[in-house]
């Protein structure tokens, strides 16, 4: 064991990079940042030192490797090198690690071959992510670099969860299955989410709702990932910001033989100019409950068919686990948004479920309980943090924790 203890988290998406590095002996942020807009001519790398003030670059970034260099000099600059002696790993966000990868893997060529054989489940994510990793190794090649997969935390499901009831031969033959994501996500709140219970993650049953521009729900029991709302990909479940989450597979037929459009156009329909932002022309939720209190009839319309599709998540789970001990609100609109919360709970007192006004109201970056004593099931908002948990699991695999 060296005494190296920071971890380096890349999170590389087709044209940014998101990047932390942390410090596993207390957890602290040394360093965080994001290059946007690559390859395009208005490239943009904003970079927040621990202590003093953020810095910002402005400049063409032809390619994720220059991007990389960019982050690496930013470092270099706080001292913080990327060929310091303290860098343990350098931990890698890869969105789908299909049926192989279901825990944290050290990254090695047979295992980027692998990645890459998932590209057609994943078109949009695993080629950034696989250029990350690679980028990151020839800056670094003796350092050990973790995958760490948003699919690996869901590959619990049971059987009859993850299969679509689809021909089993084709589906097996194209492995169309359902994989989840937000996986990290998921697996970080629902164990911080015992923690502030008191309790062990394999003694509660949680829902997890992770509502951010993207959204997921999942059913944990006892720690243990039993059904999540995405699927294949990260279009399944829950009404998006830009996604329209559940339709019937026969919308897409309609659309093709009626409506004429191609298979690339529903698809860009469905994942980009659905969800909120097609049922009202606003992905942001701040901005629709605003226009939705204003008396805004689309902006009703989307706040409503969106809560209406989360609680239907949220029955459903709550019949999945026959025992809830809490439900977890977190992202971007879970952690910020109390009528959101306060909507999804509304008249579910008969499961003992119940939001209390006062305590929902309150803004806080702390994990905090919003139901009433009385509730049996405890409602919580827990902040997440991806790239902690990336930190972590990174950081352990190195170590053989
Ligand atoms: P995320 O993907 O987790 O970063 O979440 C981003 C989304 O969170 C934004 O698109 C907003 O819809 C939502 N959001 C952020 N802050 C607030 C807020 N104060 N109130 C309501 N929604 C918010």
């Amino acid at each position: 064991m060296t005494d190296a203890t920071r971890v380096l988290v890349l999170n590389a998406g087709s044209s940014s990079v998101k990047y932390q590095l942390i410090d596993m002996v207390d957890g602290a942020r040394l360093a965080a940042g994001l290059v946007e807009r690559i390859g395009e001519s208005n490239g943009r790398l904003a970079h927040t030192p621990r202590a003093g003030d953020p810095r910002e670059t402005v400049q063409v970034f032809p390619d994720h490797g220059a991007a990389l260099k960019a982050v690496a000099e930013e470092l270099a600059a706080d001292g913080l090198g990327l060929d310091s002696p303290e860098l343990a790993a350098i931990g890698h966000r890869v969105v789908h690690g299909g049926q192989r990868f279901t825990a944290p893997t050290l990254v090695t060529d047979e295992v980027l071959t692998e990645i890459r054989r998932l590209i057609p489940v994943a078109p949009l994510h695993n080629p950034a992510n696989i250029t990350g990793i690679e980028v990151a190794r020839s800056l670094r090649p003796d350092l050990p670099q973790v995958a760490v997969f948003d699919t690996a935390f869901h590959a619990t499901m049971p059987e009859y969860a993850a299969r679509y009831a689809i021909d089993k031969v084709v589906a097996d033959q194209h492995r169309v299955r359902r994989y989840g994501f937000h996986g990290t996500s998921h697996q970080y709140v629902s164990r911080a989410t015992a923690r502030l219970l008191g309790k062990d993650p394999a003694e509660v049953n949680v829902i997890v709702l992770h509502l951010g521009n993207g959204g997921s729900a999942s059913a944990v029991a006892g720690g243990v990932c039993v059904d999540t709302s995405m699927g294949l990909t990260p279009l399944e479940g829950l009404v998006m910001g830009t996604r329209s989450g559940d339709v019937d597979p026969g919308v897409v037929f309609h659309l093709h033989r009626v409506g004429g459009l191609s298979i690339d156009q529903i698809d860009e329909l469905l994942n980009r100019r659905s969800g909120l932002l097609g049922l009202c022309g606003d992905n942001d939720m701040r901005e629709i409950m605003r226009r939705a209190d204003g008396g805004d009839a689309d902006a009703k319309l989307a706040f409503d068919t969106y809560i209406h599709r989360l609680r239907k998540y949220l029955g459903g789970y709550y019949a999945v686990l026959g025992r809830v001990d809490a439900i977890a609100f977190t992202a971007g609109v879970g952690e910020n948004a109390a009528p959101v919360r306060a909507a999804a709970c509304a008249g579910l007192d008969e499961l003992g479920i119940a939001v209390d006004p006062e305590l929902n109201s309150v803004r806080s970056g702390e994990a905090r309980v919003i139901s009433p004593e009385y509730g049996r099931v405890t409602v919580a908002v827990v902040p997440t943090d991806e790239e902690l948990e990336i930190a972590q699991q990174s950081f352990a695999l190195v170590h053989g924790a």
